[in-house]
């Protein structure tokens, strides 16, 4: 370890209040950490439930946000959209793990699209373009189909348009006029995996291995661990994982999104610096979970052992799965089940869309895993 590590009881700051945030919380004060919560959120969000103290105020709250970093030794994010000025704050105070750079270039599609180019990182081919003229130049060199994605604040799949060949450019501009866009060759890919792992503060690095997902509507509905690919996809879906922590100079958990091509070549999507949610069956089916790593790597310890020891599926379970907002689902499927678990949120209000907790199931063989979740798919009428 290069710096004197964090022990408990000392305290971790987290900016935002989700439930990646509520599940590092519980897995710090597992461990005898404190926890205080940064959120713009009202009180209660779903990290605040678990925290030993929640802040609620705006990200441009300097009064309040010098309150927060009195009380925290470390401070990590829960969600990427932290604006920077916050980040600028925050580091000048206390230790921010990932630091500012990494937190910066992933918050931003362009950014983080010419970083990897910039690093020489497999991914779809792009352009940058903010007129419509230069989107008509861009669709003329890529290709159709291809997409439009803004540039800023875009996730599971918000702020996209699709080209394809009768699309109207003009049209498709509309949606984008007066913001820079990305646009992006089509990958007509076999199937989508990722990679999660985590970083020290003296660079090494433990990741979980490649896992496959399924999307609904370009939400994540199914993530199938380990995934079901050759040892030539896995080797280079951990390489490109392991060359863009090292070229973030990465501290914390990080998950990269990967399409895999027919050919067998793969190509970096997106990539969250922040734990994820296709590496929540880490938390029923691996030796150190993703929440553990973060922990540890922001507290400079040495990392767990992320090796998984179970065959897993993990089923996201959204808001369209409440029979009405305030009316839960009858779990029975799941908590009925002997290797089912049921993870939820503390959410209030269930609404469409909305991710709401999930089930991790184990299975002695992944097959056995595939056809518990679908059986608990179908139970709880999520189509299957
Ligand atoms: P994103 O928000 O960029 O992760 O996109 C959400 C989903 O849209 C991805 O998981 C893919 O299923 C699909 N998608 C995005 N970009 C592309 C692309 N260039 N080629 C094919 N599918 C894409």
């Amino acid at each position: 370890m290069s710096s004197s590590p964090l022990l408990p009881p000392s305290t971790l700051g987290i900016l935002g209040g989700g439930q990646l945030g509520r599940m590092l919380a519980l897995e710090a004060r597992r461990s005898g950490y404190r926890v205080a919560v940064y959120t713009d959120e009202r009180p209660g969000c779903p990290a605040g439930q678990w925290a030993d103290a929640e802040f609620n105020a705006a990200y441009d709250d300097r009064h309040a946000l010098e309150r927060f970093l009195q009380r925290v030794d470390v401070v990590t994010v829960e969600f990427e959209n932290i604006p920077d000025a916050c980040l600028e704050i925050v580091e000048a105070v206390k230790p921010l793990r990932p630091g500012r750079k990494a937190i910066h270039t992933t918050q931003h599609r362009e950014r983080e699209k010419l970083f990897l180019r910039g690093q020489g990182i497999a991914c779809a081919e792009f352009r940058i373009v903010e007129s419509l003229a230069q989107l008509e130049q861009a669709v003329q060199e890529l290709g159709r189909p291809c997409v439009i994605k803004t540039a800023a604040f875009g996730y599971d799949g918000k702020g996209q348009h699709k080209v394809n060949a009768d699309t109207d450019l003009a049209d498709a501009w509309k949606d984008f006029e007066g913001h820079h866009a990305v646009v992006e060759q089509w990958v007509p890919f076999v199937c989508e995996v990722s990679v999660v792992g985590a970083r020290g503060v003296d660079g090494r690095m433990a990741v979980h291995g490649v896992v496959e997902n399924q999307h609904a509507h370009h939400i994540l509905d199914v993530t199938i661990a380990p995934a079901r690919v050759g040892p030539e996809v896995v080797e280079q879906a951990l390489e490109l994982w392991e060359a863009v922590a090292e070229g973030l100079d990465y501290v914390g958990t990080m998950a990269v999104e990967m399409f895999v091509t027919a050919e067998g070549r793969v190509l970096v999507n997106e990539i969250a610096p922040r734990p994820h949610n296709s590496g929540h069956y880490t938390i029923d089916a691996c030796i150190t979970n993703q929440f553990q790593q973060q922990m540890r790597a922001i507290c400079g310890l040495s990392l767990g052992d992320p090796g998984q020891h179970t065959p897993s599926v993990m089923i996201n379970l959204l808001g369209d799965v409440w029979p009405s907002e305030k009316v839960h689902p009858d779990w029975d499927a799941v908590l009925g089940h002997p290797r089912a678990k049921l993870h939820l949120y503390g959410k209030a209000e269930a609404r469409a869309r909305r991710k709401m907790g999930h089930v991790n199931v184990l299975g002695e063989t992944l097959e056995e895993a595939l056809e518990s979740a679908i059986e608990i798919k179908q139970a709880l009428g999520i189509p299957v």
